[in-house]
């Protein structure tokens, strides 16, 4: 018997997993650098979190939960996303007594049972940040410009911006029932029927063809802000503008939650499919009460880990080789293993990357392992090298090769490689 991965899921391997390190470090590094702090929740919540926090009609609740009952008899849920968890534990800690806005980002595994396909898995990793506390446009615009700074910092050049704005509880209500008699016209399943009841404008969202094309005149919520949600709107882009963050309104852009009020904002890839959305997220100004919590209005995003990578490799922009060693060292006999087994862990002390031939393999093999491993220098031990209290220092671009004596090696190679 043998096993694979389940379905849906995939392991990420060397060299392309170091993309994957590569991707988290980049996307979170900006919000790092502008005071959010991070945070880690558990990987499983309290079903109703997000039944509530996520929104029953919701295709993630009714259709995508990994839902499960404790042996205590407690339904639990592997978290769908990541930004109900976190307004959960800014509630639970009570930081919404401190100052504010709490700034938080966070990065991990996240599961939904989608149906597996290129870019779409059930389990995918994505970084999140989140800032609660404040309304503020220049928070709104300061999260989109700080994304937008991760995907450059890694040399994407085909990310582009959608904003547009969902209006609020004042204009939304009138946007909803125009947007419901719109729809109540079309031809549609019954699934989608009642979806124009629950929630309309995720009918918005349906990726089918044949619902899109019904769709072209439907109203936009972009002709139905109150005056508060459009001079709101226009500083968001009016920052973004100031900060070089170029951005194409999309008015037809709902997200597939259901606690987004006014900016939302998608990032999506052009050399990715139909799988396009490499990131997203928006304002949800009234997630903290609908799970329990005071009035905290809160704007984040969450960005896709897996399909950065795609577009990475859709770019041709790959990362360094997996596991690159500046030494390797090739000790010929069992003396020379002992001996040299002290000096690599000197070396890797001394903050060198060092990697070593194992399995007693003779010099033919030790030495293709060196070449293999993208070492700049190899460090051979063998027996008359013993004898004479030094190691041959063999530099594997140019063949040149030297004795360094034992007690010299260490800084011999730091001063080489540095
Ligand atoms: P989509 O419209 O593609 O289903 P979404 O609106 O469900 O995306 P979010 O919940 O906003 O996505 O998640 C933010 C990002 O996480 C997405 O833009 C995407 O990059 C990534 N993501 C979401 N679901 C998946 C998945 N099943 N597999 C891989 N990445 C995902
Ligand atoms: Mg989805």
């Amino acid at each position: 018997m043998t096993f694979q991965a389940p379905k849906g899921t995939f392991d990420w391997m060397p060299p392309r997993s170091e993309t994957v390190l590569a991707v988290r470090d980049a996307l979170a590094a900006p919000a790092r650098r502008a005071g959010y702090g991070y945070v880690e929740t558990p990987a499983f919540e309290d079903t109703g979190l997000f039944s509530r926090g996520v929104g029953e009609s919701t295709d993630i609740v009714t259709k995508e939960m990994y839902t499960f009952t404790s042996r205590g008899g407690q339904s639990l849920t592997l978290r769908p996303e990541g930004t109900a968890s976190v307004v959960r534990a800014v509630i639970e800690h009570g930081l919404y007594g401190g100052p504010l806005p709490i700034k938080l980002w966070y990065s991990g595994s996240f599961f939904r049972y989608e149906r597996a396909q290129a870019g779409r898995y059930r389990h995918f990793s994505q970084v999140g940040a989140e800032a609660l506390g404040a309304e503020d446009p220049a928070l709104d615009a300061e999260l989109i410009v700080l994304a937008m700074d991760g995907y450059a910092s890694l040399g994407l050049r085909r990310v582009r911006l959608l904003l547009n704005s969902l209006g609020c509880k004042e204009c939304r209500p009138a946007y909803r029932a125009a947007l419901q008699d719109f729809l109540r016209a079309l031809d549609l399943d019954e699934a989608t029927r009642q979806r124009i009841e629950i929630n309309p404008l995720r009918v918005l969202d349906d990726k089918r063809p044949e619902v899109r094309a019904q769709l072209a005149d439907a109203p936009l919520v972009t002709d139905h802000l109150c005056g508060a949600c459009k001079a709101y709107h226009e500083e968001v882009r009016g920052l973004l503008t100031a900060a070089g963050v170029p951005y194409e309104d999309d008015p037809r852009l709902v997200r597939g939650l259901d606690y987004y009020t006014r900016t939302t904002f998608e990032f999506v890839h052009d050399g990715l499919g139909a799988q396009s959305a490499v990131g997203g997220g928006g304002r949800y100004d009234g997630l903290s009460e609908m799970i329990g919590g005071p009035q905290l209005p809160g704007v984040g995003w969450a960005l896709g880990v897996d399909r950065t990578v795609l577009a990475l490799e859709a770019e041709g922009l790959l990362a360094e080789r997996a596991g690159r060693v500046d030494v390797f060292a090739v000790p010929l006999g069992e003396e020379a293993r002992r001996r040299i087994f002290p000096l690599v862990a000197a070396l890797r002390r001394a903050g060198l990357a060092v990697d070593m031939s194992f399995g007693g393999r003779g010099v033919k093999g030790a030495m293709k392992a060196a070449d293999r491993s993208g070492a700049r220098y190899a460090v051979i031990l063998g027996d008359r090298d013993i004898e004479a209290g030094a190691v041959q220092v063999k530099d594997l671009t140019t063949a040149d090769q030297t004795a360094v004596p034992f007690a010299e090696v260490v800084d011999v190679l730091k001063g080489r490689l540095s």
